[in-house]
C-alpha cells in the first residue's frame, strides 16, 4: 500500500510574512513529490523538511511540477528549483505543467542563467539533465498520467491571468488543491467528495475594512471565507485545508471559525510545513 502525504511548503501570499514563504503543496506517493506551485522559500522548506525527518524525499526528487497560474508569488522560485536541486545531484529534468506562457517563461529563465549553467558544467560534476525543464502548456482536462497518480486540471477565474485548480487522483485518495481563483460553478461537481481539498480564502469579516480598490480585485480574483463555506458544502471534503490565506487581522482560528459558520466539516488553517497523511 502506497504511502500519500500532503506537505504544505508555503501558505503564503505576495505579502511579505516571516513565517509564512508563498505558495507551494508537495503531494508525495511513497518517495515521489508531485509538487503544485513554486513561489519563493520552497526548495528551502523541502530541505527543511527532509532535515526535520518529515519526509523521506529530498530536493533531488523535485521531478514533476503543476503551475496553477503564473503570478511570481506562485512561480518566483522556479529558477531556485532548476538549479539548486541540479547541485545537490539531480539528474532527471523537470516537467513541468501549467497554463500557456510557462514554456516562454521557462526558456528566458535558462538564457537568463546561461552564464550559470556554462560554468557549473564545465567546472563541476553535474548530470547533463539536471537543470532542464520540459515545459508542457496545458488546459483543462487530464494533464498528466504515471503509475502513481493521474492529475486533472479545471479553469479556474483569476482575472485576465489563465489559471488552474489541479485534482491529483493517487493510491490513497484524491486532493485537490484550487489555486488563485474565484469560485468556478463547474469545481463544486469536478471536486465532488475528495478527500483532501486545499482551497485559498480570505477573511469576510475584514473584507469591508479594506480599500474600495482592494474589496473590488479581491472579490473578483479570489474567495471570501462565506464563499467557500457555500463551496465545501457541495464539494464535502473528508478535510479542508486553507492555505494562501489573506487574514488581514484575524487570527488562524477566527478564519477557520468564518468558514465553520457556513460550513460543518474539518478545516485546518494550514502553516508551512504542515504535514496530513491521506
Ligand atoms: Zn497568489
Ligand atoms: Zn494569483
Amino acid at each position: 500500500m502506497s504511502r500519500v502525504q500532503v506537505l504544505i511548503l508555503g501558505s503564503g501570499t505576495p505579502n511579505a510574512d516571516a513565517d509564512r514563504v508563498s505558495a507551494g503543496v508537495a503531494v508525495a506517493v511513497d518517495v515521489q513529490p508531485y509538487l503544485f506551485d513554486c513561489g519563493h522559500g520552497i526548495v528551502q522548506r523541502v530541505v527543511q523538511a527532509h532535515d526535520a525527518g518529515l519526509i523521506p524525499w529530498d530536493s533531488t526528487d523535485l521531478t514533476r511540477l503543476f503551475i496553477t497560474h503564473l503570478h511570481a508569488d506562485h512561480s518566483v522560485g522556479l529558477p531556485d528549483l532548476l538549479f539548486t536541486p541540479w547541485i545537490h545531484g539531480r539528474d532527471e529534468k523537470l516537467v513541468a505543467c501549467g497554463p500557456p506562457g510557462l514554456a516562454r517563461m521557462a526558456r528566458h529563465l535558462l538564457l537568463a542563467y546561461e552564464e550559470n549553467i556554462r560554468e557549473h558544467r564545465a567546472a563541476h560534476p553535474s548530470s547533463e539533465d539536471g537543470y532542464q525543464i520540459d515545459a508542457r502548456e496545458i488546459g483543462e482536462g487530464p494533464c498528466y498520467l504515471d503509475e502513481r497518480v493521474q492529475v486533472h486540471a479545471l479553469h479556474a477565474n483569476h482575472g485576465d491571468l489563465a489559471a488552474l485548480s489541479y485534482k491529483i487522483i493517487t493510491p490513497a485518495g484524491t486532493v485537490v488543491i484550487s489555486g488563485d481563483t474565484k469560485p468556478v460553478s463547474a469545481f463544486a461537481a469536478w471536486a465532488h467528495g475528495c478527500d483532501v481539498l486545499i482551497h485559498e480564502v480570505y477573511s469576510a469579516a475584514k473584507f469591508g475594512d479594506r480599500p474600495p480598490a482592494w474589496q473590488h480585485y479581491h472579490a473578483r480574483v479570489h474567495t471570501s471565507a462565506a464563499e467557500l463555506a457555500a463551496l465545501a458544502r457541495q464539494v464535502e471534503p473528508r478535510l479542508l485545508l486553507l492555505y494562501h490565506q489573506l487574514f488581514w487581522g484575524q487570527t488562524p482560528d477566527e478564519l477557520v471559525a468564518e468558514v465553520q459558520s457556513g460550513y460543518d466539516g474539518q478545516v485546518v488553517s494550514t502553516n508551512d510545513l504542515d504535514l496530513f497523511d491521506l
